[in-house]
């Protein structure tokens, strides 16, 4: 493909020069070209630089992040692992010391909460991060350990000499190629370079979901009056239930220093099948009772969507190619919504591979498959593996958060009202109440097939 390239070059364009430079004085042979400056790609690059490899990580923003929202949560065992005590360096949001679980319908919430000071202690549990401020210290990380870094270069394609990939093709305006001697894919989910050049399938709607995310500006005392907590502390609640009306999906609200983000996701076939727009569902859930208040007086200061690969272990694509390997959300190494962590891991591997290619100045597969044998023995698979089941019992059971959500805080109320009859006759009223919902049998059945699911 690259000499195709070169031979359909027309003359006096800014293409010739490049094949002109590349046949007569040799345009510079990088390493390794990472494409794609997230998590992943930018983590790859700090840990091949540091090896003394030759790195170019080209992004097609014009700055790291320009193309999130909002912010999220990072697990902080994970990068102080990586990166240690990265929290002296990062500018973090909030310590997370809050987690809770809110089973909603729309009249009734059960709240499950944990808070713990233990969890401020060092070496943490989670900290809220703006996207934007992670995404830019991973590339100055990169930067600082020697890769070379490019915004507005948007790579389009993948080249080839027979199947070993040898380079990347630059859109427009650049209109350029870069060559190396590993090319590792890191553009994010729904990797459309990995699916031109033919290394995955197109990823299904099923496993794909679409999280449309709002942050809400308030000040740092409010945050923390409404959410009870201690100075510079925060909170992560997931939501069940209500929040993504009748579909199984994931809800959360994440607080940050200044700010407070709402997030509801589906998958992108139940999204089309309902009609229904995320952006529907964010403003169904601030209108919430239990939310509004949470939210009064802030002001919406970004919106956004984005996908996330949630088909699990049995959709990750064949990782290592010839001269190729695909990292992060473009491996589709997602687990739950735990992203960053699993991005991060898979670009300290791939480097690994690289750097142990480099060494033996052999390029196919038989040094980068290091790469899939450290992921494999690592808590990315095994964890990947242990919950392969979860995405298609999803579709399998697409009742359960609604269904269940209702049971639950059906019983919750009759459990929680004071009646004039005897307890024994109460209970048999709350199990006849429960029962008319769902009968027994399948109850059990389903509880069953959750146990299997959970690891
Ligand atoms: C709403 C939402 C909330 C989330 N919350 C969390 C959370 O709280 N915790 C968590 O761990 N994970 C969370 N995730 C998942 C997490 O964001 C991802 O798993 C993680 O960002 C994956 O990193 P990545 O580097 O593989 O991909 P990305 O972060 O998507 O980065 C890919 C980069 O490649 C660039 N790019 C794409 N195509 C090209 C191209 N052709 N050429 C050049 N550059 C390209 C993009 O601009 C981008 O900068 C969330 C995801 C969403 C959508």
């Amino acid at each position: 493909m690259l000499k195709d390239w070169f031979a359909g070059v027309k003359k006096g364009t800014s293409q010739e020069i490049i094949a002109e430079k590349y046949y007569t004085t040799a345009v510079k042979k990088y390493d390794a070209i990472i494409a794609g400056a997230g998590p992943a790609g930018a983590t790859a690059a700090y840990f091949m630089a540091r090896e003394g490899m030759d790195v170019l990580l080209l992004e097609r923003g014009p700055y790291p992040g320009a193309k999130t929202c909002g912010g999220s949560s990072i697990i902080a065992e994970h990068v102080h692992k990586l990166f240690p005590n990265f929290w002296e360096e990062l500018e973090y949001e909030r310590l997370i010391s809050h987690q809770a679980y809110w089973i909603m319908t729309e009249d009734d919430a059960i709240q499950i909460a944990y808070r713990s000071t233990r969890l401020s202690d060092a070496p943490y549990n989670r900290f809220s991060v703006r996207r934007v401020k992670l995404y830019e210290w991973l590339v100055k990380k990169a930067t600082a350990a020697g890769a070379t870094v490019r915004f507005n270069h948007h790579v389009s394609e993948i080249l080839y000499e027979g199947n070993q990939a040898v380079g990347v093709r630059i859109s427009k305006p650049q209109d350029c190629i870069y060559v190396a001697n590993i090319i590792i894919l890191a553009d994010g989910a729904n990797s459309l370079l990995a699916e031109k050049a033919g290394l995955s399938r197109r990823v299904s709607a099923h496993d794909l979901s679409l999280y449309a995310k709002e942050t809400i500006a308030l000040p740092a005392e409010v945050i923390e009056e409404r959410f009870s907590l201690p100075a510079g502390h925060g909170a992560i609640i997931g939501l069940i239930g209500y929040p993504t009306a009748g579909f199984n999906g994931t809800a959360s609200i994440h607080t940050f220093r200044t700010s407070i983000n709402i997030n509801v996701g589906l998958a992108v076939a139940d999204i089309a099948q309902a009609g229904i727009t995320p952006h529907d569902l964010i403003d169904r859930l601030k209108a919430h009772q239990y939310i509004k208040p949470l939210i009064k007086d802030g002001i919406t200061t970004e919106y956004g969507a984005n996908v996330i690969p949630e088909g699990g272990y049995f959709s990750i694509p064949e990782l290592v190619h010839p001269g190729s390997m695909i990292i992060g959300d473009a491996a589709s190494l997602v687990n739950g919504v735990h992203g960053f962590s699993l991005a991060m891991w898979s670009g300290f591997f791939a480097a690994q591979a690289a750097s142990k290619a480099k060494k033996h100045r052999d390029f196919s597969v038989k040094f980068l498959r290091l790469y899939q044998q450290l992921l494999d023995e690592s808590f990315v698979m095994q964890d990947l593996r242990a919950n392969a089941p979860q995405a298609k019992w999803l579709r399998d059971v697409p009742y359960f958060f609604d269904l269940y959500s209702r049971v639950a805080n059906e019983a919750a109320y009759h459990i929680t009202k004071v009646y004039t009859i005897p307890k024994k006759a109460k209970r048999h009223y709350i199990f006849k109440k429960i029962t008319s919902m769902q009968p027994i049998g399948k109850m059990l059945k389903d509880a069953w097939s959750f146990l299997k699911v959970i690891r």
